[in-house]
């Protein structure tokens, strides 16, 4: 399980600007083996919120912890062991191959090669990538085989914490629909507690167990697609959902 306790992020802005409050008192529970999706727009705090679950970023105010282990500044690096993170891009560093960039941190915890090679051929069936694409480097890979890369690397370590921040934001709609129901299989298989960043209220219905709606850095409501549609907390929730529901064409019934 993972906790969030009034969490509060302020940046200094540049010059003589006032501060950005990028989470204002923000608390939240992640329970064990579902999947949470942070969903709001643009600016809205979701990847700090991401940033500061997985320690990078440590909060002003307020406190985390995993599996009621406090995270703390010497705690961190241990507690990030437990969590695999994949971000928009992918992330992968590029003058690695695939193989290279799966089995970094591995080697680094003193996994043997063949462990290694074992992990990474499970996790290749898991994620549907071709064997052959492993010995690439991350620009002779197509988006979505990076984001496999990027997500079979997360897996690498068997963390109990998965933290997506828009994994499928920079892909094309037909390998974004394919990856969607490729990465839904996969939480569903290994029962990882998820937490997945979306500004997608359709994305956020397909994955979300659970919908955490952001806004200006604090908690606008939670619950499921359903509740958010028939039951909005604020007039925010509606011009959001409405908004969105026009953009994607979402028939008001859908669950
Ligand atoms: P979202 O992921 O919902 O788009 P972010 O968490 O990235 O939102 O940002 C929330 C707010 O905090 C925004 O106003 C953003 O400009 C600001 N912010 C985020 N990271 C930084 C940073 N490193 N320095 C200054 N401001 C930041």
């Amino acid at each position: 399980m993972l906790e969030l306790r009034d969490v509060t992020r302020r940046f200094d802005a540049a010059g003589s600007g006032p501060q950005t409050v990028a989470l204002d008192a923000v608390s939240l529970t992640v329970p064990a083996g579902r999947t949470l999706v942070l969903l709001g727009p643009s600016g809205c705090g979701k990847s700090t919120l991401l940033r500061v679950m997985i320690g990078l970023t440590l909060p002003d105010e307020g406190s985390v912890s995993i599996s009621a282990q406090a995270m703390t500044p010497e705690s961190v690096l241990t507690l990030r062991q437990r969590m695999g993170y994949v971000i928009q891009d992918g992330g992968l560093f590029p003058h690695l191959t695939a193989r290279g960039n799966l089995a970094l941190q591995a080697r680094y915890v003193g996994w043997s090669a063949q462990r290694i090679d074992d992990r990474i051929a499970s996790l290749l069936e898991m994620t549907r990538f071709p064997a052959d694409g492993l010995e690439r480097y991350p620009a002779q890979l197509s988006g979505g085989q990076r984001q496999r890369v990027s997500l079979m690397r997360a897996l690498m370590l068997d963390p109990d914490v998965l933290l997506l921040d828009e994994p499928l934001g920079a892909l094309d709609p037909i390998i974004r629909s394919d990856l969607q129901r490729d990465l839904e299989a996969v939480f569903e298989t290994l029962g990882k507690t998820v937490v997945l960043v979306t500004h997608d209220l359709a994305e956020a219905a397909f994955f979300g167990h659970q919908i955490v709606l952001m806004h200006q850095g604090r908690i606008v409501q939670q619950g499921s697609y359903r509740d958010l549609m028939h039951q909005p907390a604020t007039p925010f929730v509606t011009r959001f959902i409405t908004a969105q529901r026009s953009l994607h064409g979402l028939r008001g019934d859908e669950s």
